[in-house]
């Protein structure tokens, strides 16, 4: 087994939003996180103490038919950049809390901190493994990710048709996720509710598909199933496989 919290996975899972908000200061996290701060796509997503909605790494039009340019548009620059200004907010906010606070007013604002950072870092990850067909979207994953998801779920195929069927059946907002588990050295596929339940602890998402409405309703209305079967023909299968190879090591 690789190690768990090795210096790239770090970049990859939920560790760096505590690390860098200095949740963790001061720990070997915090230090890992530092050291690892110029790497991967999650390092768009705070900078000069703060976090930040990172550009999208293509044209707003870039990825239709499959996305149109107004969801891109309303997705990136309304709902994700409030997820930001939420965590920076509650981060501050935690800060600012007298050590005698309230118990119900933190309980509060860790809640606000798990759903912003939940939602900056998934949507951080999402954009990343986009990629229009011209830049390599779409088509089927190769090499290590490939073998990786023949040995978990039998074939490409079958991977594909579980993800979709677990993407269909997010009950109201959240998300489908190909995570990295490092103590099984296996790829899983889970829902999360919102940005921030029934995440498996520990794992790194390779692979988050939005299925909330705001992902999809201006296009595909409430056809979820379409935009899931258009979505296919977006996915960066190099950079999920990257992302594999970080997180496990190797
Ligand atoms: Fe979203």
């Amino acid at each position: 087994m690789s190690d768990p919290i090795s210096r790239r996975a770090v970049l990859t899972g939920t560790v760096p939003a505590l690390a860098m908000a200095g949740v963790l200061a001061g720990t070997p996290l915090a230090a890992l996180a530092d050291a690892a701060a110029a790497e991967g796509p999650l390092s768009e997503g705070f900078k000069d103490g703060e976090y930040v909605l990172p550009p999208l790494p293509y044209a707003y039009d870039a990825l239709e038919p499959s996305i149109d340019a107004d969801t891109m548009h309303l997705h990136h620059d309304k709902h994700h950049k409030a997820y930001v200004d939420g965590l920076n907010k509650t981060i501050k906010a935690l800060a600012d809390a007298a050590v005698d606070a309230n118990p119900a007013l933190l309980s509060g604002l860790e809640e606000d901190l798990s759903f912003n950072a939940g939602g900056h870092l998934l949507h951080t990850i999402f954009w990343s493994i986009m990629a229009p067909a011209s830049a390599g979207g779409g088509g089927e994953p190769g090499g290590a990710l490939a073998d990786a998801i023949t040995k978990d779920f039998g074939s490409v195929e079958a991977f594909r048709t579980r993800f979709s069927k677990v993407a269909a059946g997010v009950k109201g907002s959240g998300w489908a996720i190909l995570s990295y588990e490092p103590v099984g050295d296996r790829l899983l596929v889970t829902q999360a509710k919102q940005h921030d339940m029934q995440l498996v602890a520990g794992a790194t998402p390779l692979l988050p598909l939005d299925v909330w409405e705001h992902a999809y309703y201006l296009k595909y209305h409430n056809i979820r199933a379409d935009y899931v079967k258009a979505w296919w023909n977006v996915v960066n299968w190099a950079a999920v496989e990257k992302a594999l190879v970080a997180a496990r090591g190797h």
